[in-house]
């Protein structure tokens, strides 16, 4: 026998058992989107690689170890996407959309690739749902997305999510505390990991979201942002948290907070689900006031985040049934075959689902079938040119001609 593919490591397909799950989280993202103006985007999986290297920094774990880069026949560097906020920035400059209203309120979902170890939560297909709010710095457009990303928990009551919140600064005010931090770091070097003593220049941020307990114990008294804000920053986060309580949204404080990428300045947060064990983040994001002109735009404040789907999926662990059919169409013999065929198009075509056997079972099988797929009505075509309608949770059948069928299950 041919030996057998199996999907790559770290991807997983998805079956029609498991796809209205992923439905309904769509659906009521995008009731949630659109209730607040913000309007779908999709744009492509694979960008050049540079815009990657430039919007996520040259200094995380995204661009130094995990993106699928490759070069295409016409020798350009190109990745597949790690993920969704650099693209969508990329499209706003490269679409002049800061000569539209602002802020531009844009939604987007898709697979996102990442070369990680996979494990549970962690793969290296995996989807992502998000939001941006691009062209405003003010504190309602924080309180707004983030109050998004709340209501979407709320209403798949994701269980057990936790919202902590905190503050970087503007990237100016922060210059003076990352010397600082810098500065503890250096004076106890030999106690971190190698990973994050390579990066005391680069990222030292970084160092608060180390697992290695060497690490993390240097970062128990390691100076903090947010007793580092400058005036305006404090200001600006104290609005935020001000507009979250009046939107009844509950966060934690959490001065310690960090994010993998580069570009986040002012507010970030992470929405966390302790029922997830390791991986418990089920989104984040934040502010990125410099991304965008840092990608060739004007200067533009912005703020966003990201959720990973299989994450929320995962933390619900739910089972949605898939729907039952409206009809299945039975039939006895050759003779009927070509009248149940124009009958299921035009019923179809009315918007009734309805399904006929396609696999040759005995008229016995294909009763057995249409209560496989939770027929709510059988119509069963007779050898002599009569039909019945069987109807689930009824014991007669019923006469009727085909015609009338339409109405019968309508009523
Ligand atoms: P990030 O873009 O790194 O801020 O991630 C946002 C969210 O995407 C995370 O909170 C996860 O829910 C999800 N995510 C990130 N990386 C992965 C991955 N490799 N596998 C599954 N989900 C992921």
């Amino acid at each position: 026998m041919a030996e057998k593919f199996k999907a790559p490591r770290g991807t997983f397909d998805v079956l029609p058992g498991t796809m209205p799950q992923r439905e309904r989280l769509i659906r009521t993202a995008g009731d949630i989107f659109s209730r607040a103006g913000y309007g779908w985007a999709a744009t492509p999986v694979f960008e050049d690689t540079a815009l990657f290297e430039r919007g996520v920094g040259k200094s995380t774990d995204i661009v130094r170890k995990e993106m699928f880069t490759f070069e295409d026949k016409g020798g350009r560097s190109l990745t597949l996407r790690p993920e969704g906020t650099a693209p969508i920035c990329r499209a706003y400059v490269e679409h002049g959309m800061h000569k539209l209203a602002q802020p531009v309120k844009l939604a987007y979902s898709g697979p996102f690739f990442r070369h990680e170890r996979p494990q549970a939560g962690r793969y290296r297909q995996f989807h992502q749902i998000g939001a941006e709010a691009i062209g405003s710095d003010s504190p309602l457009a924080d309180a707004e997305v983030i109050t998004l990303f709340s209501d979407l928990i709320e209403e798949l009551g994701v269980p057990a999510v936790e919202l902590r919140l905190g503050s970087l600064g503007s990237l100016d005010a922060r210059r003076e505390y990352l010397e600082e931090l810098k500065s503890h770091l250096r004076s106890r070097e030999a106690e971190l990991s190698d990973d994050v003593r390579e990066r005391i220049e680069l990222n030292p941020l970084r160092a608060f979201d180390s697992d290695h307990e060497g690490t993390k114990a240097v970062m128990t008294d390691a100076p903090q942002l947010l007793d580092h804000l400058d005036t305006a920053d404090a200001e600006h986060f104290a609005e935020v948290r001000e507009l979250l309580s009046t939107a009844s949204v509950e966060y934690t404080i959490d001065p310690t907070l960090v994010r993998g990428l580069d570009y986040y300045t002012r507010t970030i947060f992470s929405f966390v689900c302790d029922r997830l064990g390791a991986q418990s983040e089920i989104g984040g994001g934040g502010r990125y006031d410099g991304l965008i002109a840092q990608l060739g735009g004007p200067e533009t404040p912005a703020i966003g985040w990201a959720a990973g789907i299989e994450r929320i999926l995962l933390a619900l662990d739910e089972e949605v049934a898939a729907p039952g059919r409206d009809l299945f169409i039975a039939v006895a013999g050759d003779g009927q075959r070509a009248k149940a065929v124009a009958l299921v198009a035009e019923l179809r075509r009315a918007g009734i689902s309805v399904e006929i056997d396609l696999a040759g079972r005995s008229i016995k099988g294909q009763l057995k079938h249409a209560e496989r797929i939770k027929a709510a009505h059988t119509l069963v075509f007779g050898e002599d040119d009569s039909s019945r309608l069987r109807t689930r949770g009824e014991s007669e059948d019923r006469q009727i001609q085909p015609s009338e069928v339409l109405e019968a299950i309508s009523r």
